[in-house]
């Protein structure tokens, strides 16, 4: 694993201009992902929980509607527990693999009603305990429950980061180990939701917008690639421009007089 000094020079830009972009007052609670409207509108670390679990694999619009159907009918961890399973499922069914995370989010209910009287243990260890409940998750219910300045690392802050070049690292796992060593803590708890609005906006997994990126002077992708294929197709077309129209090609003769 290593990382780039190039990029990482750059952190306290990259933070301020993101924030300019997705949080311009400052606060998490103003954010535009899924689990930032329901920190806001519940500030309940239960339903961050939940609304994480609905979320894996699945669009924010989804993971809101069905995170609103299943709170307007079961309030907290001890309605959750002792809920009809099917009545679970038919409640998430807006998110993908809801056969899955319906026993899921009442496996952990419960345990949290046993252990818990019901609510959400506030430590990195404590929540990775629970069943099912990995890095990322534990990770987004410090930052969008507790406001624990943590760097949940999904597809998009995995993407964002190894495409600047602050982390080269294979998998999100390697990559949250790496971020939370390259980035100053006092950014941690705006990264996720920065990278992630980033990544669905200008730095997309197919054709990133480039040509829109304030970022390109110090991006490792761009600099890698982008700005090697931008120079490889210029090339082709002053290639194409310089070789004569072959005889009888009235269509080639047109071209090369563009
Ligand atoms: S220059 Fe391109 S690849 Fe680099 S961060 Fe910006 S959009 Fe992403």
């Amino acid at each position: 694993m290593s990382t780039s000094a190039s990029a990482r020079d750059h952190i306290p830009e990259i933070m301020r201009d993101l924030r300019r972009r997705y949080l311009p007052k400052g606060d998490l609670r103003d954010g535009n992902t899924a689990l930032a409207k329901i920190s806001t509108a519940t500030e309940d670390p239960f339903r961050v929980l939940v609304g994480t679990i609905l979320s894996q694999r699945t669009r924010d619009e989804m993971t809101e509607k069905a995170t609103d159907q299943i709170f307007a009918a079961y309030a907290d961890a001890r309605a959750l527990a002792d809920a009809d399973p099917a009545d679970v499922e038919r409640l998430i069914r807006p998110v993908g693999f809801y056969r899955q995370k319906a026993p899921q989010i009442q496996r952990v209910s419960r345990i949290l009603v046993e252990r818990y009287g019901g609510r959400v243990p506030s430590t990195y260890e404590e929540l990775m305990a629970l069943p099912q409940v990995g890095s990322k998750t534990a990770n987004c219910v410090l930052v969008y429950g507790f406001g624990v300045p943590r760097i949940p690392v999904d597809t998009h802050v995995h993407r964002v980061s190894n495409r600047l070049g602050l982390v080269t690292a294979k998998t999100p796992e390697k990559t949250e180990a790496a971020l939370m060593a390259a980035v100053p803590r006092r950014y941690w708890l705006a990264v996720n939701e920065l990278f992630i609005e980033f990544g669905k906006d200008v730095c997309r997994p197919i054709r990133p917008r480039c040509e829109a990126c304030s970022f390109r002077p110090f991006c490792w992708y761009f600099r890698t690639y982008v700005r090697r294929q931008a120079w490889w197709e210029r090339r082709v077309r002053q290639a194409a421009r310089a070789t004569p129209p072959a005889r009888g090609s009235k269509g080639q003769a047109g071209s090369s007089a563009r």
